[in-house]
């Protein structure tokens, strides 16, 4: 039966055959990889995954869609179709602790906290590869001093490499989103960046760009008055935008030292 797409779900399917082997180039699977998939809608790109060799779970929060994927595909056995919320979705518990790489056309309406949500796991994947609307992966790779660098840029960046792959048009997509979209390679790093605790990072970054605009000496004021911004070896006259990830990383060491 015929799929209608539905919006709340951010059904966006991809349709350009071209487009589909690019992107699984890209990620180039391997029959011993074990590959989690968010949101396989019609199995645009898990037919190929699976075609591939690789064990693949794949979490489609449809359960119309969920329900009819496995079928879809003759029922192989490396596919195993989660009915859930990626959202709250357990990646270690799915996988049973081995290894795993995660890749998925993520559905627009929430893919930064999916993003958040993939980088918050106690086991983090070996790669990632996403596709996302172009705006959010420009936020994610910016660089300081840059107009949309911001807590998003800080937080994939401290935990990943981060690389845009290349573009893909709307006219790719059935229905066509209204955005352009960019796929994504993130590594994560052996360590984060910062040496921080991360609450800590979490809460100076957030206060830094809640109000961005300001210097730090006023941003930060809920959290750290302007001795400590100075004795953490930053100039309380920036702004969040002008700060590196380093510079970040201080400020929240500094934060978290008991000894303030
Ligand atoms: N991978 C397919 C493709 O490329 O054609 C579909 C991509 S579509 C942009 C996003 C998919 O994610 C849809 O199948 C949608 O139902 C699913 N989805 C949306 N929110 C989700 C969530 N919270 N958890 C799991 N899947 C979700």
């Amino acid at each position: 039966m015929k799929h209608r797409a539905r919006k709340r779900f951010g059904q966006n399917f991809l349709t350009d055959e071209t487009v589909i082997s690019r992107i699984i180039d890209a990620i180039a699977p391997r029959p011993d990889d074990t590959i989690i998939e968010i949101g396989p809608g019609q199995a645009a790109l898990t037919k190929h995954l699976v075609a591939a060799g690789c064990r693949v779970h794949a979490l489609e929060i449809d359960r119309d869609l969920a329900a009819g994927l496995a079928g879809l595909l003759g029922h192989p056995p490396n596919l195993q179709v989660h009915p859930c919320d990626a959202l709250e979705a357990d990646f270690a518990a799915i996988t049973g602790g081995d290894v795993y790489r995660l890749a998925g056309n993520l559905p627009y309406n929430i893919s930064t906290p999916i993003l958040f949500h993939i980088l918050e796991q106690a086991v983090r994947p070996a790669d990632i590869h996403v596709m996302l609307q172009r705006e959010v992966v420009q936020r994610i790779v910016a660089d300081p001093g840059s107009r949309v660098f911001g807590r998003l840029s800080v937080m994939v960046q401290n935990l990943c490499r981060a690389t845009p792959l290349f573009d893909i048009s709307p006219e790719s997509f059935t229905p066509a989103p209204r955005v352009d979209s960019t796929l994504l390679r993130l590594q994560p790093h052996a360590q984060p960046l910062a040496e921080a605790p991360p609450l800590a990072l979490d809460r100076v970054v957030r206060a830094a760009f809640a109000r961005r605009r300001k210097t730090l000496r006023n941003s930060l004021s809920p959290l750290m008055d302007e001795a400590s911004i100075r004795a953490a070896g930053i100039d309380p006259g920036l702004r969040a935008e002008q700060l590196s990830i380093e510079a970040f990383d201080r400020l929240a060491r500094q934060l978290a030292d008991p000894r303030n």
